[in-house]
C-alpha cells in the first residue's frame, strides 16, 4: 500500500469514557466486521477485561476505509492498555504509530488516565485530535469540557468533535478527521527491514503471535528474521493482518501494522519494544529507548490446601506463557508451606492474576501483603535488593535502607480536595504541586510505592465517592527509616505477615494489626497473645481470650445430627484455614490485617 494512504491511530482516554465503544463503531461502521459478528467491545478479549471494562493487552485492527476524496485508506488502530501499571506497553504502542485521537467524556472532562496517557502521545510527537464522547447525554457539557482540555493539556480544543459513541453520532466525521488531519506514516521500502515488536501473546493453536510495525523495509512469509536485543532469529510461518480477525496477506511494507508467528516458543522470547529485522541484511541500528518492563510489587501465593502446590504451579507456568511481565519463584514459608512469589507491574495486573488462578484454574489462593523492593545497603559496602520483607537480614548488618518512590498525580472535585491530601499527608507523601481547572484540583504528590500498594486506591475513592482519578509514575530510590516489623500468634513470628513499616509509624500500624487479627482470629481453647515487635522488643499487643466451652456442647447439647452438621461446617471452613503452631488462622486474616483504615 502507498504510504500517503495508510493512517495509523490510537485511542487515548481515561477508563469508562468511551475508548472501546468507539473503535467498535470505527469498525462497525467500516464494515469490517459482519454485523451479525458484532459483538459488544470486539477488542476486549479476554473475559476478565471485558468484566472490569479494562484494557490489558494492546490489540490492534486494520480497517479499511473509502474516504470523501474519493480513496480508500487503510487505518490501523492499535488498542492501548489504558491502566498506570502498564505504561511501558502504552508507551511502546503510542511509538507505533503517528496519531491519537484523544477521548473524553463531555460529561466528566479530563481525568488523570486522559492526562497520563495523552502525555504519552504528545512525547511520541503525535498529532492528536480531540473527540468529546458522549454528547446524547443531557449531562454533557462540550463547551466547558473544550475549555478544560485546553487548560489542563495545554492543547487546541477548538476543532473537537463531538460524537455519541452509543448512538454513532459523529463517527463518520470521525473518520474524516483521522484521513484529513493525521499526518501518513514515513518509511523506505528500500531499506534493510527495521520493525517494532509492538506486542506479543500466546495463542493454544498458533503459539506465539508477535505484533508488529513495520518501519523501513519489507517482511515476507518464509523471511529469516532476528531479533535485535534477544539475538534469535526464526523463519516467518504466517503473516497476517487483523481485521480483528486474522487474514493473511503476502507482505507488510513501511507503515504496515500486521502479525507473524515463528515457531517462537514463549511470550518471554518476544521483548515489546524490540527492533526485528532480516537475520542475513540487518538494519544499522535498533530502535531508539528499549527497556524491558520489571515488576515492582510482589507478594507470596500459596495453595490454601497443600495438596493443590502442583497444580499452582502448572498453573502460574501457564500464565508467565502468555505474560512476559509477570515473574515468580518458589518460596517457602514457615507459615504457610510451598508456594511462589511472584513479581507484578502493579496492583491491578496482581489482581488480574490472582483471580485468573483461581478463577480459570480453581486454586483456592492465599495471598500475602504486597510489598515492594527494597535496596539494602549493607555495612561492607554491598546493595542487596529485598523483595520479601521475611528475608530481612539481621539489622546489625545493614547501613540504610531505600525504597521507591512515585509521582502521583491526582485529580478530583475541590469539595474531596482536603481528604485526598490528608490521605497522602498520613501515608508519607510529600506535596509537590496543586493546581485547579474550574472546579477541579490536580494535586502531585510524591509518595513511597509501599504505602500505595496496598489498599491507597481503595481509599481514595472510598474517601471522594469514587470521583478521583490516580496516576502514578516511579520516579526512584531514596533513603528512609525503615523497619521490618513481624507479627506473633502464640508466641510462634508468622512470616507471612511481616511488613517493612516506617519506624515512626510502627507502634499504630502494629496496634492496628493486633487489634485487627484478634477479631480475624477465631477463639480456641486457650488463650492467644497477639504481639507486633521490631527485632525481638515488642511493641504492641492484644489477647484473644479463650472459649469458654466446647462449642457444639454449648450450642446444641445433646441434638446429634445438628452436632454432625456443625461439624461438617467446620471442617468444609478449614480448607480456607491455615494451622500456625496450635493456632488456626482464616485466610482472609493475611491480607485484612494489613488494611488501613
Ligand atoms: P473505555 O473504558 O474507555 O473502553 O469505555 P467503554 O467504551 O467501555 O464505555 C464505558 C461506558 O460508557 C459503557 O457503559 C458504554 O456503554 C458507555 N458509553 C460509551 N460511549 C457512550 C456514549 O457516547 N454515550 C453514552 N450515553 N454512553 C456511552
Ligand atoms: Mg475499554
Amino acid at each position: 500500500t502507498d504510504l500517503k494512504n495508510i493512517r495509523n491511530f490510537s485511542i487515548v482516554a481515561h477508563i469508562d469514557h468511551g475508548k472501546s465503544t468507539l473503535a467498535d463503531r470505527l469498525i462497525q461502521l467500516t464494515g469490517t466486521v459482519a454485523e451479525r459478528d458484532m459483538k459488544a467491545q470486539m477488542l476486549d478479549s479476554m473475559d476478565i477485561e471485558r468484566e472490569r471494562g479494562i484494557t490489558i493487552k494492546a490489540n490492534s485492527v486494520r480497517i479499511e476505509y473509502p474516504a470523501q476524496d474519493g480513496q480508500t485508506y487503510i487505518l490501523n488502530l492499535i488498542d492501548t492498555p489504558g491502566h498506570v501499571d502498564f505504561a511501558y506497553e502504552v508507551s511502546r504502542s503510542m511509538r507505533a504509530v503517528e496519531g491519537s485521537l484523544l477521548v473524553v467524556d463531555a460529561t466528566q472532562g479530563v481525568e488523570a488516565q486522559t492526562l497520563a496517557n495523552v502525555y504519552q502521545a504528545i512525547d511520541a510527537d503525535h498529532e492528536i485530535v480531540p473527540v468529546l464522547n458522549k454528547i446524547d447525554l443531557p449531562a454533557s457539557e462540550p463547551e466547558q469540557v473544550k475549555a478544560n482540555i485546553e487548560d489542563v493539556i495545554g492543547i487546541d480544543a477548538s476543532e473537537s468533535i463531538e460524537i455519541s459513541a452509543k448512538t454513532g453520532l459523529g463517527i463518520p466525521d470521525v473518520l474524516e478527521a483521522i484521513v484529513k488531519r493525521l499526518p501518513a506514516p514515513t518509511g523506505d521500502r528500500d531499506k534493510p527491514l527495521k520493525a517494532m515488536l509492538v506486542d506479543s501473546w500466546y495463542d493454544s493453536y498458533l503459539g506465539v503471535v508477535v505484533l508488529i510495525r513495520v518501519m523501513d523495509g519489507v517482511i515476507k512469509k518464509g523471511d529469516k528474521i532476528k531479533m535485535m536485543k534477544t539475538g534469535a532469529a526464526y523463519g516467518v510461518d504466517k503473516l497476517s493482518v487483523l481485521k480483528p480477525q486474522m487474514v493473511d496477506i503476502a507482505e507488510l511494507g513501511p507503515g504496515e501494522i500486521g502479525i507473524f508467528t515463528a515457531s517462537i516458543k514463549q511470550v518471554r522470547d518476544t521483548k515489546v519494544g524490540d527492533t526485528i529485522t532480516h537475520e542475513k541484511k540487518p538494519c544499522a541500528e535498533a530502535l531508539p529507548g528499549f527497556k524491558p518492563s520489571i515488576p515492582v510489587v510482589f507478594c507470596g501465593l500459596f495453595p490454601v490446601d497443600a495438596a493443590d502446590f502442583e497444580d499452582l504451579r502448572t498453573a502460574i507456568e501457564k500464565l508467565s506463557l502468555n505474560d512476559a511481565s509477570f515473574s515468580s519463584e518458589m518460596e517457602t514459608s514457615a507459615a504457610l508451606g510451598f508456594g511462589f512469589r511472584c513479581g507484578f507491574l502493579g496492583l491491578l495486573h496482581l489482581e488480574v492474576i490472582r483471580d485468573r488462578l483461581e478463577r480459570e484454574y480453581d486454586i483456592d489462593l492465599i495471598t500475602t501483603a504486597p510489598s515492594v523492593i527494597y535496596k539494602l545497603h549493607m555495612k561492607d559496602g554491598s546493595v542487596e535488593d529485598l523483595h520479601n520483607p521475611a528475608d530481612m537480614p539481621d539489622l546489625t548488618y545493614v547501613d540504610h535502607i531505600e525504597e521507591p518512590r512515585i509521582k502521583a498525580t491526582i485529580m478530583v472535585p475541590d469539595d474531596y480536595l482536603g481528604d485526598v491530601l490528608k490521605l497522602c499527608q498520613d501515608r508519607r507523601g510529600i506535596q509537590m504541586d496543586l493546581t485547579y481547572a474550574g472546579s477541579r484540583a490536580m494535586v502531585v504528590y510524591d509518595l513511597p510505592l509501599n504505602e500505595v500498594v496496598f489498599d491507597f486506591y481503595d481509599r481514595l475513592k472510598s474517601v471522594t465517592k469514587g470521583y478521583a482519578s490516580f496516576d502514578y509514575q516511579m520516579i526512584g530510590y531514596r533513603e528512609d527509616n525503615l523497619v521490618k516489623m513481624q507479627i506473633l500468634v502464640n508466641d510462634e513470628p508468622v512470616d507471612a505477615l511481616s511488613t517493612m513499616v516506617h519506624r515512626e509509624r510502627a507502634e499504630s500500624r502494629g496496634r492496628a494489626m493486633c487489634e485487627k487479627l484478634k477479631d480475624l482470629i477465631p477463639r480456641h481453647m486457650f488463650k492467644i497473645p497477639i504481639q507486633a515487635a521490631i527485632g525481638g522488643k515488642v511493641i504492641a499487643r492484644e489477647t484473644l481470650a479463650a472459649l469458654r466451652k466446647d462449642v457444639t456442647a454449648k450450642c446444641y447439647g445433646g441434638d446429634a445430627t445438628r452436632k454432625k452438621k456443625l461439624l461438617e461446617k467446620q471442617k468444609a471452613g478449614k480448607k480456607k484455614m491455615r494451622q500456625f503452631g496450635k493456632v488456626e488462622i482464616p485466610q482472609e486474616a493475611f491480607i485484612n490485617a494489613l488494611k488501613m483504615d
